[in-house]
This record gives C-alpha cells, sequence and structure tokens, in this order.
C-alpha cells in the first residue's frame, strides 16, 4: 500500500520548529492537510473553516465553500430541515453532538456522512462555535442495510414456512375436495397477498384443465383449456409468461384477464400431473429481469413451488380417498350403491323418519324371468341390461332417495319423506321405463325387460327396519304370483297386485 506524505516538507532556514506543539504552522497544516473532513463555525453557526479534504470532496473551491449557506446547498435536499434543525438545537445548548446526513461529492452523487462536532470555547470560556470532522459511513450504511434486508428476508422465509406449515396441516384435515377451497383462500391471501391467483385440475379423462379455484375474484367456469397448451404443464416445470404489446410470448392462454405478466406451477403429487397454480404477476416492476440478487419474482417462484406441491398433494389424497370411498360404497356393474351402504343408509334414514314423523318408502325390485333372458342373450348381455336398468333408476329417484343393487338381478330403492300412492306412482315409472330399454348388443337390440316391485311403508307397514324389508319382499312375490311386470303395495293379511301389464 501507497501511504502519501501530506505533510508539506519545510525548507532550510524556515521559520517555526516541526517538532513545537506550540508552532501555530503546524496546526495550520494539521487542519488543513488531514486526512479528514474538517470544519469549524462561528458561534453563530457560520462555517468559517473547511480544509482541503473537505474540498476535494465536495468539489467547492475555497471561496465557494465560504459564500453563506455553502455547506446546506451540497446536503441532500430531503436532509437539510432535520440536518438544520440538529445544528440550530446544539447552538442553542454549547453541547458536543452529531448528525447523519446526505452529502453530495464532487461527481453530483451522494454520500452517506456524519458530521461529530464538539463546542469551541476561548480562554475566557466563552463559547466560539464547533469544531466538526464529517466522516464518509456510505459504507457502513450499505452493509447495515445488506443486513436488514437479509434479516427480514430470514424473518420473510420463516413467516412464509409457517404459512405453509399451516397450509399443510389444515389441508389434511379437508374429507373432500370441496372443502380445501376457504383453506386455500386463507392461506393463498397470505402467501400471494392481493396477487390474483388461480388453481386449475385436471377434469376426470385429462383432456382440459378446468378452472377450480380463483383466490381473489369469481370463478370463470369457461377459463378451461386443453393440457398441451399449457407450458408448465408441458415442461413439467414452471413457466414464467410475460405479455407484450398485447401478445403472449408463448402461453396461447396468455391475453386471458388482462393479464402482463404471470407464472404458472405444474401441481404434482405420486408422479402424476393434477393441474396448475398460476400467479398473476402484473405490476411486479423490473422483478422479471435477471438478477443476481432475490428479486420480489423469485421469492413468489420459491413460495410457488412449495405452495404446488402441498396443494397437488392434498388434491391427489382426497381424489384417491373419494375414489376409494366410491369403490367401497357402489357396486361396479351399474354404479348403484351397494348393499352394505344401503343398509347403512336405511339404518340412519328409518331412525330419522321416525324421529321426524315422516313416512319412508322401499322398494324392493326384481327383473323378471331374468335367468330365460340370460340363457337366451348370453351373460354378457345380461350385464348390459343391469347396467340400462341402473340408469333407470338413477334417472327415476329423487336428490335424497338412495338406490341400491341389492344383490344379483334384485334392487333396492329408499324413499325419503315418502307415502304409499307416491311411492306407487314412482314405482310405476320405473316399471314403464324398464319396459323401454332396449339396449343395442351384437347387433340385435335387447328388450322386452320387465321388473317387478314390492313396496312397504314405514311406519304405517312395519315398526322395524327387518319387518320393512320382509315386508317389501312380501309384496314382491305378491307381484310375482300374480303375473310379474306389477308394482304391489304390502297389505297386512293379503296381498294383491294393484298394477299389471
Ligand atoms: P323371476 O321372474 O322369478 O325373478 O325369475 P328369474 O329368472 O329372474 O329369477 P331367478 O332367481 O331364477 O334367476 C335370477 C337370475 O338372474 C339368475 C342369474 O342368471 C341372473 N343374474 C343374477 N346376477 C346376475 C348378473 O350379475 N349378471 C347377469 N347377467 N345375470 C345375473
Ligand atoms: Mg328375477
Ligand atoms: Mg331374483
Amino acid at each position: 500500500m501507497n501511504i502519501a506524505v501530506v505533510y508539506p516538507r519545510r525548507e532550510p532556514g524556515e521559520s517555526g520548529s516541526q517538532g513545537s506543539s506550540s508552532d501555530p504552522q503546524l496546526f495550520r497544516d494539521v487542519a488543513l492537510n488531514a486526512p479528514t473532513m474538517l470544519w469549524v463555525s462561528d458561534e453563530h453557526g457560520a462555517v468559517v473553516f473547511q480544509n482541503e479534504q473537505y474540498l476535494r470532496f465536495t468539489g467547492l473551491s475555497a471561496a465557494q465553500a465560504m459564500a453563506p449557506d455553502s455547506w446546506l446547498n451540497v446536503v441532500h435536499p430531503e436532509d437539510r430541515k432535520p440536518a438544520m434543525q440538529a445544528y440550530t438545537a446544539a447552538l442553542k445548548v454549547h453541547r458536543a453532538f452529531a448528525v447523519e446526513y446526505r452529502l453530495r461529492q464532487h461527481d453530483g452523487r451522494y454520500r452517506d456522512v456524519v458530521d461529530r462536532a464538539q463546542p469551541r470555547h476561548d480562554a475566557a470560556g466563552q463559547f466560539r462555535g464547533y469544531i466538526g470532522a464529517t466522516f464518509d459511513i456510505t459504507e457502513r450504511k450499505q452493509q447495515e442495510e445488506a443486513l436488514r434486508a437479509s434479516t427480514m428476508a430470514i424473518e420473510n422465509r420463516s413467516h412464509e414456512l409457517n404459512v405453509l406449515y399451516a397450509l399443510k396441516s389444515d389441508l389434511q384435515v379437508c374429507r373432500t375436495i370441496e372443502e380445501t377451497r376457504p383453506v386455500l383462500i386463507h392461506y393463498g391471501e397470505q402467501l400471494f397477498l392481493t396477487r390474483p391467483t388461480r388453481i386449475y385440475l385436471h377434469n376426470n379423462s385429462r383432456d382440459l384443465v378446468e378452472p377450480f379455484l380463483n383466490l381473489n375474484s369469481e370463478l370463470d367456469p369457461a377459463e378451461m383449456f386443453p393440457p398441451e397448451q399449457c407450458w408448465a404443464l408441458r415442461k413439467g416445470k414452471i413457466h414464467l409468461e410475460q405479455v407484450r404489446a398485447g401478445k403472449p410470448v408463448m402461453c396461447p392462454n396468455g391475453t386471458r384477464c388482462g393479464r402482463t405478466a404471470y407464472m404458472c406451477v405444474p401441481m404434482a403429487a405420486f408422479g402424476e400431473t393434477i393441474g396448475v397454480l398460476q400467479v398473476d404477476l402484473t405490476n411486479i416492476g423490473d422483478g422479471m429481469t435477471p438478477a443476481s440478487t432475490p428479486t420480489p419474482v423469485a421469492d413468489l417462484e420459491r413460495v410457488g413451488l412449495m405452495a404446488a406441491d402441498e396443494i397437488g398433494t392434498a388434491i391427489e389424497e382426497l381424489k384417491l380417498r373419494a375414489r376409494l370411498r366410491n369403490q367401497s360404497i357402489r357396486d361396479p356393474l351399474t354404479l348403484l350403491f351397494n348393499r352394505r351402504y344401503f343398509m347403512e343408509t336405511l339404518e340412519r334414514e328409518v331412525y330419522r323418519a321416525r324421529q321426524g314423523r315422516r313416512p319412508l318408502a322401499l322398494l324392493m325390485l326384481d327383473l323378471d324371468h331374468f335367468k330365460q333372458f340370460n340363457d337366451t342373450h348370453g351373460h354378457t348381455g345380461g350385464d348390459l341390461v343391469l347396467k340400462e336398468f341402473g340408469k333407470v333408476l338413477q334417472a327415476t329417484v329423487r336428490g335424497g332417495d338412495v338406490a341400491c343393487r341389492y344383490g344379483g338381478e334384485e334392487f333396492a330403492v329408499v324413499m325419503l319423506d315418502c307415502p304409499s300412492d307416491g311411492a306407487a306412482k314412482r314405482a310405476e315409472e320405473i316399471r314403464n321405463a324398464t319396459m323401454k330399454i332396449a339396449s343395442e348388443y351384437h347387433g340385435a337390440t335387447l328388450s322386452g325387460v320387465t321388473t317387478s316391485i314390492g313396496i312397504a311403508v314405514f311406519p304405517d307397514d312395519a315398526d322395524t327396519i327387518e319387518q320393512l324389508i320382509a315386508r317389501a319382499d312380501a309384496a314382491l312375490y305378491a307381484a310375482k304370483a300374480a303375473g310379474r311386470n306389477r308394482v304391489q303395495l304390502y297389505v297386512a293379511g293379503a296381498t294383491t297386485g294393484n298394477s299389471a301389464d
């Protein structure tokens, strides 16, 4: 390192002794050439001296520096008022002080400085002004700012992780995909703030990606697109898209909803893509330009990736659970409920009917001469008709009613809040619709299917579930005995058919 000798050498014979502490020239030289900015003011605050270092720093000439307010003119305009207030206050009390502000240097750029000043007194102890030193603290300030920024980044990340953890725990409590909506809105607003955020999910046949949730606005159900149009899904990676002059760079969906920049994160779980998380980056400023320091986009990317992971896993698990549950309660051939589920429902609904004193009708149905039908058309043909009959039941029962495949070619329907005449009417609809079944099979039309239906009503015909089933069965057998293809209400003692072909 080169150390410049700034102290001017004296020629032999010059007056003054170099080493004497009372040498005024020595003090003058020290003040003028000290490697820090020095200044002196009078008791009224007017600057009476600024050293070489000060002039070099500010680029002021000695004459300019001595002009009134020259100091204030090189202070950053925003800092002038607080700096002046600090000086004015100090001048009243004659105490040492320090004040920070931005000082303009010779090239017009501002540097952070601190002025440290001590009061100056004459021999009689009278206050004569201040002796001050100005230190450039820009680097220190920058370091402090960097430290503050990194502390904030750590705090932000820890907040993000806490929100993501809470999101994950609450998603785990959800029992259906529908239940995830309020959870996703609640935590999505904390993670992405006011940025419009959308979640799209693959439909069941996976040929479309459909809107599932808009965090900050109404969902537009029409906003669906084929998966191959989505760059994030194609890449299997996060995709940033910018719309310039009304045209997206890559994504064909880019111009929708007035977005000018957005990121899409594919959501996947167990090796399967299930949808896309999209966050609007409109007005993110220069955050889209790549930079070495973290940008707002980098922060959002990180949060987006972690959120997509949690949401994807949770939704896929719920789908899986729904599939398993469906498999456990439905008959695979007709897709009607199975007998086990039906019995559970019947128990619950008979209890409710008893509490609410409302009638509940049970229909037992059996396809007529189905063995013969199978013998004629084969088992597969028979299956096809069973499937069609399932559709007839599904189309006839009301919202809360439950239709099930009781076993083989026997079915049962429970109708809530339904007296015998209403049940008989709907049973007739089923009987008539059954006769219209016509399935194409190997070039032939399978038709001529009929059904017999027995009806018993709780509590009119039975006190218990067992009795209700036995009596609906008894009515069914009476219908068979009376010639089949008919509806039979349970009649205590003797049952006779009340409808025939
Ligand atoms: P009925 O009018 O007295 O009810 O005569 P049915 O032939 O329908 O009655 P039966 O109980 O003698 O025969 C029932 C037939 O239903 C026997 C069987 O071939 C057929 N079946 C039961 N389950 C299935 C099934 O899952 N698929 C097909 N294809 N046929 C079935
Ligand atoms: Mg039968
Ligand atoms: Mg049978």
